[in-house]
């Protein structure tokens, strides 16, 4: 069977980096020789970590990494290679997914890619834009994520000081539950639905104030707003 280029794809908290080590978990347990990848993994190292616990050690793609370079590296030294993992497959560069698409038809290694398919501003991220063109298999993971009104979650919010912002830079943020120091916006992430996306609503648990609900629908406060989230790393 030829070797595939697959692209898991969902918003945030759906599981996927956990079922990239259910995937890397059932491959070697067959005997197959494997190579995990992560770009910005939330650990801030270079492992792939899940929200339930589970971590495994990865290497990191940067910008500038060649992937059939590390590829080319391990058979160097005699390592086989049967099949790839890549975490957060999003945000590689189209370049990077150019490399995996080469891997996969001329050295016949298995990639199995993992991560969002867009940003806060629900634009698609590079990798994902790539993938969707070159892929032989795009599969939609959406088992465990639902929007706070029961809808399937499809978008990932950036919230600055509770309110849902639509632009400004692609900037990763791990898990940043609650702002930074003293004086900077509170940014967040949460999937929602596109209809609570669009509204910008955030459900019971985060009913606005009157007074937020009026600073949102502010113009200038709202240019104020995503001013703040391009600032905040
Ligand atoms: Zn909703």
């Amino acid at each position: 069977m030829p070797a595939r280029l697959a692209f898991y794809y969902g918003p945030m908290d759906c599981g996927k980096s956990t079922l990239a080590l259910q995937i890397d978990h059932n491959h070697s347990r067959q005997g197959r020789s494997g190579l995990l990848l992560v770009r910005y993994d939330r650990s801030g190292g270079a492992r792939i970590t899940t929200r339930v616990g589970l971590s495994r050690e990865a290497v990191e793609v940067e910008d500038d990494t060649d992937i059939r370079q590390l590829v080319r590296a391990r058979w160097a030294r005699g390592e086989p290679l049967d099949y790839m993992v890549v975490d957060e497959a999003g945000f590689l560069t189209s370049e990077h997914v150019e490399q995996l698409a080469e891997l996969v038809d001329d050295w016949h290694v298995d990639v199995y890619c993992f991560g969002l398919a867009t940003d806060f501003r629900s634009r698609l991220l590079p990798g994902a834009a790539r993938l969707f063109e070159l892929a032989d298999d795009l599969i939609r993971v959406h088992v465990e994520v639902l929007c706070w009104c029961g809808r399937f979650g499809q978008l990932n919010a950036r919230i600055v000081d509770g309110v849902v912002v639509r632009e400004g830079a692609t900037v990763v943020v791990a898990d940043t539950a609650n702002g930074g120091a003293a004086g900077e916006p509170a940014v967040r992430y949460q999937v929602l639905c596109r209809p609570h996306y669009r509204s910008g609503q955030l459900g019971p648990g985060e009913m606005v104030a009157p007074g937020q609900l009026r600073l949102q629908l502010d113009p200038e406060h709202a240019r104020d707003q995503s001013r703040g989230a391009r600032a905040t790393k």
